[in-house]
């Protein structure tokens, strides 16, 4: 009774990433059939460490693998930001967790089990997944919000759209909570529709998270300040996130760098400003970016 429910769970996150996605559902079963429970997988909820050891992938029919002997291992509790340039593969190891997609070679573990031993529905039923395009269903806001925990509480919808920094803003829309958005209601920004999905995954309260850079149309100041208010909040949580935003990286516990693929530079914060120097002078330019966009807003608010 409870699986089917879960897994339903998992394909409203795939299906948040946009209208292609059912033809994405079904090229993702069409390319890959192998992706199917094997007859012992296994029921139980996956915990502990993340481990990923000589992980490589490459897309079918691509001529270079787009993931290339990617090894770390990340604590249960542990957030790992994951950075690199557009292009690096970051998504791509986002769906490995997720087990869209299986390494070519390879394994990833989850708690000293290998990932293709769980049943998708257990697997996907532990993960929260947030994709970079967020998409708003036709209903209210609190149905939207309420999507993966559907006994959600009002107080708990408040709670999560409170983290992300939309709480106040929902109520100024003409019937707070219970305003129809979508396309028949309320058209709403797309910084507030990625907070909008952001704050659903955070009903859900999985053990994991993945964020893939959820909160990019959003500007970088108020970025920053959700992800600090978020990031304690989801303490005990094993978090993958997705960014572009450095400062952020100074709260987060590990750090990866991927560069064509490849592991660049692993380590905390404070490891990778005394050994790595590309990651010291992207930190170093945005402290003053963000410098000169607070002295900015300082300035506005003196008028
Ligand atoms: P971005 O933020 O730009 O998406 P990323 O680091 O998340 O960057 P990925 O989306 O993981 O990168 O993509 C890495 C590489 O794999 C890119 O060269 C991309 O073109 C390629 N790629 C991604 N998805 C597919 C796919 N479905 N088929 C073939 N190649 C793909």
């Amino acid at each position: 009774f409870v699986w089917p429910m879960l897994a339903l769970g998992y394909l409203f996150t795939l299906l948040e990433r946009g209208a292609a996605s059912y033809d994405r559902i079904g090229k993702i079963l069409e390319s890959r059939p192998e992706i199917v429970d094997a007859p012992d997988a296994l029921r139980t909820r996956p915990r502990g460490r993340l481990v990923f050891s000589s992980v490589t992938y490459r897309y079918p029919g691509a001529e270079a693998p787009t993931l290339e002997d990617v090894s770390f291992a990340l604590e249960e509790g542990e957030i790992l930001a994951v950075l690199g340039p557009s292009g690096a593969g970051r998504s791509t190891l986002l769906r490995l967790v997720l087990r869209e997609i299986e390494p070519v070679s390879g394994e990833v573990t989850w708690g000293g089990i290998p990932l293709r031993r769980y049943a998708l529905a257990a697997l996907r039923a532990s993960v929260g997944y947030v994709p970079p395009e967020p998409v708003v269903f036709r209903g209210t806001i609190a149905e939207n919000l309420s999507l993966g925990k559907k006994d959600a509480t009002r107080e708990e919808l408040e709670r999560a759209a409170r983290l992300v920094d939309l709480h106040e803003e929902i109520l100024r829309l003409p019937a707070g909570y219970d305003t129809r958005v979508g396309p028949d209601g309320v058209r709403l920004s797309g910084g507030q529709a990625a907070r909008l999905a952001l704050a659903r995954a955070l009903l859900v309260d999985p053990p994991l998270y993945l964020f893939d850079d959820p909160l990019a149309s959003v500007d970088v100041l108020t970025e920053l300040r959700i992800w600090g208010r978020l990031l304690p909040a989801l303490r005990g949580k094993t978090v993958l996130l997705v960014t572009h935003r450095l400062l952020v990286l100074p709260r987060v516990d590990r750090i990866l760098i991927l560069r064509r693929g490849r592991v660049a530079a692993f380590g905390t914060h404070a490891e990778l400003l005394a050994t790595y120097e590309p990651y010291r002078r992207l930190f170093r330019a945005e402290e003053r970016l963000v410098d000169v966009l607070q002295e900015g807003e300082r300035a506005a608010s003196r008028g």
